[in-house]
């Protein structure tokens, strides 16, 4: 049985005071939560701050970007261990809006994902065709393409540390969810991708969320279905009704 693994993406949004009273809020909405893995992904400045109300709770935290080297000459950019060092333990790496409006490569964010595991981070892999693609006919060649190079510096044995996040970019953002059988049958098709390259059990254990527009009305009919594990959150983790929710997603009997 795969954990079940819902993060919120707060994107860039709130200020110190505001994301260390969500972050507090939640901690109390969710105190009971033992079955399941919970992450917040604050901007970095907030990081701290959050980690902090997130202290005595189950919660985690992480970044939303990094950058593969450890130190160095590069402006503006942050890299995995200053991520560690102020309490991250998750990353995400290709969120959408990072190939589409910061033009991030699929090299870049294959680097991206080597450098978020050597320094013991949690690397999310964001996956994801637009529109265009999909409409085209590409998106199984669109994941394809981005798993494929994604996880080509990823070892066998990390991959347990490793989640996926399938995000139609269309579907974020936008209010238009997709169904849970057009998200499974994109979340299917990435399994079958980890598992010609690597074994049956790694992509067996993998963990795949759906993100997208999920909300407190469409998340149980998401979760219901046997590929998706999981729900990479955006507009709705940042009111802690809705994510308190979405976090207590009704599974079927
Ligand atoms: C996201 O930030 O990854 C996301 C899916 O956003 P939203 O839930 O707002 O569509």
């Amino acid at each position: 049985m795969r954990r079940p693994f819902i993060a919120g993406n707060w994107k860039m949004h709130l200020d110190r005071t505001a994301a260390r009273q969500l972050a507090a809020d939640l901690a109390t909405s969710l105190k009971g939560i033992r079955d399941r893995d919970i992450a917040l992904f604050p901007a970095f400045p907030l990081i701290p701050a959050v980690a902090a109300a997130l202290e005595e709770s189950p919660i985690q935290v992480g970044g939303q970007n990094l950058w593969f080297e450890t130190e160095g000459a590069f402006t503006g950019e942050v890299s995995g261990p200053m991520l560690r060092s102020v309490g991250a333990v998750h990353v995400l790496v290709g969120h959408s809006e990072r190939r589409h409006i910061l033009g991030e490569s699929d090299d870049w964010i294959s680097l991206k994902m080597a450098a978020a595991l050597a320094s013991n981070l949690n690397p999310i892999l964001c996956v994801g065709e637009t529109l265009e693609e999909r409409e085209g006919g590409l998106t199984e060649e669109v994941l394809s393409r981005q798993i494929r190079s994604g996880l080509g510096r990823v070892a066998a044995d990390a991959m347990a540390r490793v989640t996926v996040a399938y995000e139609p970019v269309w579907a974020i953002g936008t209010g238009k969810t997709a169904t849970p059988e057009t998200a499974n049958a994109a979340h299917a098709f990435i399994r079958s991708e980890v598992e010609d390259l690597f074994q049956v059990s790694v992509s067996r254990e993998l963990r795949i969320q759906y993100g997208g527009s999920v909300k407190p009305g469409n998340v149980d009919g998401l979760m219901a279905m046997p590929d998706i594990d999981g729900a990479l959150v955006g507009g709705a983790s940042l009111t802690a009704d809705d994510f308190t929710r979405i976090v207590n997603f009704e599974t079927r009997t």
